[in-house]
């Protein structure tokens, strides 16, 4: 279980060095990949699910070509690319990848989608921190080292605040929310379908992991979520960085819980209380429903405590 969670939604890149201080955990991890099957849902008229191993890949297939959002692992690229090919719609290739945000269970497949001839597209900061590597994490606990990605892994066409790939007949519209999961996470609109996939701003493992030493904050994971809800359809397919299909109340619950525990932990420090004093008084407790073998409550509190505290990289100031 814990070494399905990890691999699911670890952003550290396989054969990176994981950490997590309160389980006691520092160890390397690495999915056979060759069990991972590829599991296609059709979401809507021509935008179809995946899930593998790692993030939900969101695909566009039509006459033109496949567009996706997100490529799992490396490894699995060969079987992402033969599920797309088995709905028998086009023969034409993965002609755009577009990256929600560099973690590797995201973007871990650019490499192997570029030399296939695919265009990688990703918000600025997903490129810049693909090419320096760093550390990932929440400020405390959660710890990952990454390494510089090799070039072919590095998007090719970047933007700052939005793009749109017309193609399929819709306009397929990334927008960069900053300081959210990341400072990089791109939400991907596909207005004719009435789908859209959230990155890591929007999961289903429970407590999210907000990645504060790669510029994420809380406070951007709710103005992303509230934002991108207020221009939504009520009736909008959600696809989530991880987890099943869901829809907009999910999306609000989501959201609420940020709100909420974020409050929570704010009054604990208004009125001056320590990070193992609101640990020990369990201040979360009332949302434990959310505690996931990810991000548990000491986790989240930690998280919550770095962001609200400022503990975060350099803010993209628009949106
Ligand atoms: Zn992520």
């Amino acid at each position: 279980m814990l070494k399905a969670i990890w691999s699911l939604v670890v952003p550290g890149l396989v054969g990176a060095t994981l950490a997590c201080g309160q389980a006691g955990l520092a160890q390397e991890r690495t999915p056979d990949w060759s069990k991972v099957q590829i599991k296609v849902t059709k979401v809507s008229a021509n935008i179809y699910m995946l899930e593998g191993q790692g993030g939900n890949i969101a695909a566009s297939v039509g006459e033109d070509g496949i567009v996706i959002v997100d490529d799992q692992f490396a490894p699995l690229a060969e079987k992402i690319q033969a599920a797309l090919k088995e709905l028998k719609i086009t023969d034409k290739p993965v002609r755009f990848v577009i990256n929600t945000h560099y973690h590797g269970d995201h973007a871990g497949g650019n490499a192997p989608f570029s030399n296939a001839g695919s265009t990688l597209i990703a918000q600025d900061n997903v490129r810049r921190r693909l090419a320096s590597g760093g550390t990932a994490g929440n400020g405390g606990s959660i710890k990952m080292e990454t390494k510089p990605a090799e070039k072919a892994a590095l998007p090719v066409i970047t933007f700052g605040h939005d793009l749109t790939v017309h193609l399929n007949g819709e306009d397929i519209r990334a927008l960069h929310f900053p300081a959210g999961h990341t400072d990089g996470d791109s939400i991907i609109f596909f207005p004719k379908n009435n789908v859209v996939h959230m990155g890591d701003d929007f999961v289903r493992y429970g407590f999210p992991f907000i990645d504060v030493a790669s510029g994420g904050s809380v406070q951007g994971m709710i103005d992303a979520m509230e934002k991108a809800t207020a221009q939504l359809p009520a009736d909008v397919k959600v696809i989530p960085g991880h987890g099943a299909l869901s829809n907009l109340d999910d999306v609000r619950a989501f959201t609420a819980m940020l709100k909420e525990t974020s409050a929570a932990v704010q009054k604990a420090l208004d009125e001056h209380k320590t990070l193992e004093q609101m640990k020990q008084a369990k201040i979360l407790a009332p949302w434990s429903k959310w505690h996931g073998d990810f991000v548990n409550e000491d986790a989240f509190t930690e998280t919550l405590y770095n962001s609200l505290t400022g503990h975060t990289g350099d803010f993209v100031k628009h949106n």
